[in-house]
């Protein structure tokens, strides 16, 4: 298999210039690298009609390209029972029947990090556990032999996270994210994942499941996030932010391309040219802020 970077949006709506940013950074890592890049539609949750094809219609406009077919989660409903099935022969999952609220009224095990899951249905008798079965469908939850982990990030460095029991398959029966994106990358090949900072304290959970299922641990690269003005991560509600919104304004898919190139001390144009002179080690580390494409970025017509 040809070694792959990726971009693995979550269907739940037209793209923003946040998402945008970090797919070109995606495909500008793997690219940079003689990776082949992918796409993958993470549909087990948020999933929207219509979102996928807009997404795809939007990534192919700003130029990022990519390579096979496009995978789907909802059709890899097989792989991850397989994946769930082998750490739970290995003795390493049990059922969890606790609501959100239970969870988060119950006291925190001793020593356990703030926001870990307390343990409550770790060590159910056998009778307590004929009794919950009867009450509820469980969740499948991983049975963790640690409390941290620690991964590398090419523009991160060590980062050292908590690892909880944390679900696998959730009491709805839909595979849990955290255990997908480990199956699929192994799966497609992909061993440089490029994604949003926001994601980065979730990455020794799934460095962690990578180790227990024997796959190679990827390369981590997690990318500043595009905020809006107040600090908080850009969102539809900020305003014109996705390709379809802006040209209503009359700005033009180049402009925002370029725009984006722009932040990342990269040459406008077409991805080949920040391509031929990207290197990771000089993006910016710090968040984007985005105030918009004013009029001094639009074409003004009549104006040199
Ligand atoms: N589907 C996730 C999202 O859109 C990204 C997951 C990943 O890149 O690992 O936030």
């Amino acid at each position: 298999m040809t070694p792959a970077g990726r971009f693995a949006p979550s269907p739940s709506g037209e793209l923003h210039v946040g998402n945008l940013r970090t797919a070109i950074l995606a495909w500008l890592f793997a690219r940079s690298t003689g990776r082949d890049f992918l796409l993958r539609v993470e549909d087990l949750d948020r999933a929207r009609a219509g979102a996928e094809a807009e997404q795809l219609r939007d990534l192919a406009a700003i130029g990022v390209t990519w390579d096979g077919a496009v995978v789907r989660q909802t059709d890899r409903g097989a792989v991850y029972d397989d994946a769930i099935r082998r750490l739970t022969d290995a003795g390493l999952t049990y059922e969890c029947f606790c609501t959100r609220r239970e969870i988060q009224e119950a006291p925190s095990a001793p020593h356990a990090p703030q926001g870990a899951y307390p343990g409550t249905c770790r060590n159910l008798g056998p009778a307590e556990l004929d009794y919950k079965r009867s009450t509820r469908p469980a969740a499948v939850r991983l049975r963790s032999e640690v409390t941290a982990y620690t991964v590398q990030d090419v523009l991160q460095g060590e980062f050292t996270g908590v690892v909880d029991d944390f679900v696998l398959r959730r009491n709805d029966g839909v595979t849990a994210y955290n255990l997908a994106v480990v199956v699929d990358d192994a799966a497609q090949g992909i061993d440089q994942v490029v994604r949003g900072d926001d994601l980065l304290p979730s990455t020794p959970r799934q460095a962690y499941l990578a180790s227990l299922l024997d796959i190679p641990v990827p390369e981590y690269a997690h990318v500043p996030l595009v905020v809006n003005s107040d600090g908080a991560r850009l969102a539809k509600r900020d305003g014109a932010v996705t390709l379809a919104d802006l040209a209503r304004g009359g700005v033009t898919v180049a402009n925002v391309r370029d725009h984006i190139l722009h932040s990342l001390g990269l040459p406008a144009g077409n991805l080949a040219e920040a391509l031929a002179v990207f290197q990771p080690g000089t993006l910016p580390r710090g968040p984007w802020v985005w105030d918009g494409i004013g009029p001094s970025h639009t074409a003004t017509p009549g104006l040199p």
